[in-house]
């Protein structure tokens, strides 16, 4: 239900978790509430970890074999035939979406002409090249998610952009910078490896390429390898089935009209399924919809841009917003000396009160929208906001009012086997035509898939086996003149490409550093590395909330895990500083080779 709005809430930016815990706990109920729902959260969180094995042992991103079709490009119109290239570039990237157009750009405005993206699609935009599902849209806001607006003039058309634009918008930046001229689509990269000789990286794909480059960017994406749940009997499925990140529209016609006649179910209820589940709700003739958690529904404030607004926007406006979102809220005086007076334990009962409270109000705005009781009980989420990633969505409750949508709730169990008719639950077969895997993808795996072998014939995997070890998330001692993009140790924003950008401007800092110094290469040292790992650990571990919060990928799955085997869970502020830092004091963190 899109809104148009009077008066454009543009300037503030997008703040999903801004409780002021400062405030006196008066009108709020007493103690026992909270800690009653605190053990409901414990209660239904020790219920799903009962059912599964150990971590991220229940999907599979290796889609080979009889899985191998999952992963298959249904968008692609043509494959491209092509011989082998054999040459030589300046920057590659592995990946064409947002991180690679984002670097691209900043490298371009360093003047870095020989620029290659090697990208398995068809075209440029990564995730909104891939996920193309009904519905599918960022509930980040447009003007603090598009990358690049200063710089291309462009103005998101509504608050809340739908996968086409941006879609399109990745295409505009990739035609404004001439990345087309170089790029290899429809191309694998099988792997990379240092020539110490040469000092440069070669690297090879499955198209049989053979190609040399100075510097490459690992800029495979965040969350981009699609995953399928392991489910006993999934391959004797005898309808149709596919991913949601490889919408099959041939099967469901363009707006959905096939499926008219057919009984659609649907594994999963997060981001993407909440955005799809609408429409195919309202198509389908049957829809079953099979949760295992709940996701946390809160309202989608969308509305078109108001063109006045757009047209008074000045030069940088999109500069300044983020340097506005980045500075976080306002906390006056008068709440910073309440908090400062409280101890650690009172903060950390009020922050929890405080999300508790939204998470009620969240199950609140069920009772009021879903008809059935036994419905509305079972999409209530039971753990604290932002355990799993949030979601907005006006269309998603009302679609289980129609009766045509049915809710299988699994109460943290999943679906565990398929027959040849459907899935099996608790004594009930489920008879479908179409089955659509909405499991998720591989977490921030970036770079760390496709073979890369630095200094010492070493390969990445093999170095990270005793645990990540980085600079920043970006560099990796023994891998000279290599970025990586969206990994691990780095941190981790709501808005990604809050990350994304300020690690593309690293990088383009970086590689301007060595082309002005005359230099050939540089490589993270071995202490800078070391120091940023014990960052790291410092920054993780201080609160109990992986542990306590209910499994998803947000918490690995609920696996113990190296504490350095995450992200850096310090602020945006602070990891910004680190950059800078770094670039500041480039001798004291990097080696460097001359040409
Ligand atoms: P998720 O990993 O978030 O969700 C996977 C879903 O599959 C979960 O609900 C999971 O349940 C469920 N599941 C897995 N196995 C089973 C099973 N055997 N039976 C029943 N259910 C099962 O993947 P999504 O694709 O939804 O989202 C991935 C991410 O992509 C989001 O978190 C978000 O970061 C991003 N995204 C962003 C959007 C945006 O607007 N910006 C829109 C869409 C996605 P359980 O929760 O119990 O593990």
């Amino acid at each position: 239900m899109a809104q148009q709005r009077g008066k454009q809430k543009t300037d503030k930016p997008q703040n999903i978790f801004n409780f002021d815990y400062s405030r006196d706990a008066d009108g709020r109920p007493p103690q026992s509430y909270y800690d009653d729902i605190k053990q409901r959260f414990a209660e239904e969180r020790d219920l799903r970890l009962s059912y599964r094995p150990p971590g991220t042992q229940l999907y599979t991103s290796d889609l080979d074999g009889d899985l191998a079709r999952y992963a298959e490009d249904p968008y692609a119109t043509e494959r491209i035939e092509r011989p082998p290239v054999h040459d030589e570039v300046e920057v590659l990237f592995i990946g064409g979406g947002f991180s690679a157009l984002l670097t691209s750009a900043r490298l371009r405005q360093k003047g870095v002409e020989s620029i290659r993206i090697i990208e398995r699609g068809a075209d440029v935009g990564g995730t909104w090249y891939w996920n193309r599902y009904p519905g599918v849209a960022c509930d980040v806001v447009s003007y603090d998610y598009l990358p690049l607006l200063d710089e291309t003039g462009y103005v998101p058309s509504r608050h809340y952009a739908t996968g086409d634009e941006i879609y399109e918008y990745c295409r505009m930046i990739a035609q404004k910078y001439e990345l087309y001229d170089l790029a290899m689509f429809q191309t694998t990269v099988t792997s990379t490896i240092w020539d110490g000789e040469a000092e440069v990286w070669r690297i090879g794909t499955d198209r049989g390429d053979e190609i040399t480059a100075q510097f490459v960017i690992c800029a495979n994406g965040t969350l981009a390898k699609p995953k399928l749940a392991v489910i006993e009997g999934m391959e004797r499925f005898g309808g149709h089935s596919f991913h949601t990140s490889r919408w099959d529209y041939d099967y469901t016609g363009g707006d959905l009209e096939n499926l008219a006649d057919k009984r659609v179910g649907i594994i999963g209820t997060g981001a993407t399924a909440v955005q799809a589940i609408p429409q195919l709700g309202e198509m389908s003739k049957e829809l079953y919809v099979f949760q295992r958690t709940p996701s946390s529904i809160d309202i989608r404030d969308d509305w078109e841009t108001d063109q006045e607004w757009a047209a008074k926007l000045e030069p940088g406006w999109q500069a300044r917003r983020r340097e506005r979102a980045m500075a976080g809220p306002r906390i006056s005086d008068e709440q910073k000396a309440r908090r400062a007076a409280m101890t650690r334990e009172e903060k950390i009962r009020r922050q929890e009160n405080a999300n508790i409270d939204a998470m009620m109000r969240i199950h609140r705005r069920i009772d009021e929208v879903v008809e059935d009781r036994e419905t509305a009980e079972s999409l209530k989420p039971w753990y604290m906001l932002m355990c799993k990633r949030p979601c907005f969505h006006n269309d998603y409750l009302p679609t289980f009012n129609r009766p045509n949508v049915h809710l299988v709730d699994t109460k943290g169990k999943g679906i565990t086997q398929i027959t040849e008719q459907g899935p099996h639950f608790d004594g009930t077969q489920y008879e479908l035509d179409l089955l659509i895997y909405a499991t998720g993808f591989e977490v921030q795996q970036t770079g760390i898939y496709n073979r890369i072998v630095g200094e010492n014939d070493l390969e990445l995997n093999d170095k990270y086996s005793e645990g990540i070890r980085t600079l920043l998330g970006i560099h990796t001692a023994g891998y000279p003149n290599l970025f990586i993009m969206g990994g691990y140790q780095a941190f981790f924003a709501f808005n990604l490409t809050d990350v994304l950008n300020s690690q593309g401007e690293h990088i383009a800092e970086c590689i301007d550093f060595v082309r002005r110094g005359g230099l050939q290469s540089m490589d993270c040292l071995p202490e800078a590395e070391e120091w940023w790992v014990q960052q790291v650990i410092a920054n993780r571990g201080k609160t109990t909330r992986n542990r306590d919060c209910t499994p998803g990928y947000y918490n690995f799955e609920g696996a113990e895990n190296r504490r350095q085997d995450g992200n850096f869970n310090g602020n945006i502020k602070q990891y910004l500083g680190f950059m800078s830092h770094a670039r500041e004091n480039m001798s004291q963190n990097f080696a460097f080779t001359q040409r």
